[in-house]
């Protein structure tokens, strides 16, 4: 069997930091200096770029001496619908071509599926109709351009919108902010950056004029800064420690067991499925868990618990929205950001009863 090994395109390696699953089964991918491989939608830690290495197959990666993950068992994947991936990959590929989204029927044809029926499983197995699939991997490749440096337009025809008023018209909801303002990565944005000692040691609160953008923790102040400056790698930031001083009062009264003030502003920035799963994990009350299960069943897309797992492992507002309150189906704490020793502190201090550890 062909055996390939190689370095990560941009893409790939942008689809591993942000977990995202819509690139799983696609490439796997090994981290050199641990020898294990993952599927790209693992909420792991991000390694570093020059230790990853990509396999097509689990067979190649196993063959090259990696072993599976034991978080996102790569080697246990449920087969995908090959007729809903070839649907998929119709999208994908158009895409890459710079053509228009397939319709409805042309991609129903492709799977070999009724239009209804196609729609339905699409939505079931990636949390998105394929129009809105389509809409969200082309704003991703516009990000991948934009922050690859390449001109506006450019980047707006390159991902294959047709119209720049288009993106304009709708640049706010998908990146947060203007084109030119996303460019190298939240250029244009200030971020008011504060740190605190907390009940859950040093924590960071960065607010944008809309509110909230992140609530991080950390061993330092740099590893946190650090932290930050990936998520906006070309942001503003101002550091005033006496900002933020109602996510720091919201944040300690949910640590204290209490109801946050209400009237908190939070500056969620995703794609629309991350910003629907943050929303669910915000209507789950203190002292109560949701399986990444229930949570794509209440968003209708009980097949999506995966994509549900990589958007809590996506959210960079600790606490506030609460994403240490969803777990594995079978109770496991699954993943959290900053480590499973402060999720398991905030669900004890909720009065969660976890299971012990296997
Ligand atoms: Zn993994």
């Amino acid at each position: 069997m062909k055996q390939t090994l190689r370095l990560p395109t941009d893409n790939e390696f942008a689809a591993i930091r942000g977990n995202d699953a819509s690139f799983d089964g696609r490439f796997y991918y090994g981290v050199a200096s641990t020898k294990i491989f993952c599927r790209p939608s693992c909420v792991s830690r991000a390694p570093k770029r020059e230790n990853v290495r990509i396999f097509d197959s689990t067979d190649a990666a196993e063959a090259a001496g990696f072993r599976p993950c034991k978080r996102c068992q790569p080697d246990k994947a449920p087969a995908a619908d090959a007729r809903l991936e070839r649907a998929r990959a119709l999208i994908d590929s158009k895409l890459a071509m710079g053509e228009p989204t397939p319709t409805l029927p042309q991609l129903a044809k492709a799977a070999h599926m009724g239009a209804t029926h196609l729609q339905r499983r699409f939505a079931a197995a990636y949390g998105l109709s394929p129009r809105a699939y389509a809409e969200a991997q082309r704003v991703a490749l516009l990000k991948t351009e934009l922050r690859n440096g390449s001109g506006v337009t450019d980047a707006i025809y390159g991902a294959g919108f047709g119209a720049a008023s288009r993106v304009y018209e709708k640049a706010g909801r998908w990146l947060g902010m203007t084109p030119a303002d996303y460019r190298r990565g939240g250029e244009g944005l200030t971020l008011t950056v504060a740190i605190r000692r907390t009940a859950m040691g040093s924590t960071l609160v960065a607010e944008s004029t809309r509110g909230v953008a992140a609530l991080l923790f950390g061993n330092t102040e740099k590893a946190m800064l650090a932290e930050l400056r990936d998520e906006f790698p070309a942001a503003r930031t101002d550091r005033d420690d006496t900002a933020g001083a109602a996510a720091f009062a919201a944040l300690e009264a949910m640590l204290a067991g209490r109801e946050p003030p209400k009237g908190l502003r939070l500056d969620l920035r995703g794609t629309p499925f991350q910003i629907r799963v943050w929303t669910a994990l915000q209507a789950i009350p203190a002292g109560e868990t949701r399986s990444y299960q229930q949570i794509a069943q209440s968003l209708g897309a009980p097949k999506a618990s995966r994509a549900v797992g990589s958007a809590c492992g996506n959210n960079i507002i600790g606490v506030l929205v609460p994403c240490h309150r969803a777990l594995r189906s079978d109770g496991s704490l699954g993943g959290y950001r900053w480590g499973l020793d402060r999720k398991e502190k905030l669900l004890t201090g909720e009065g969660v009863a976890l299971e012990p550890a296997e």
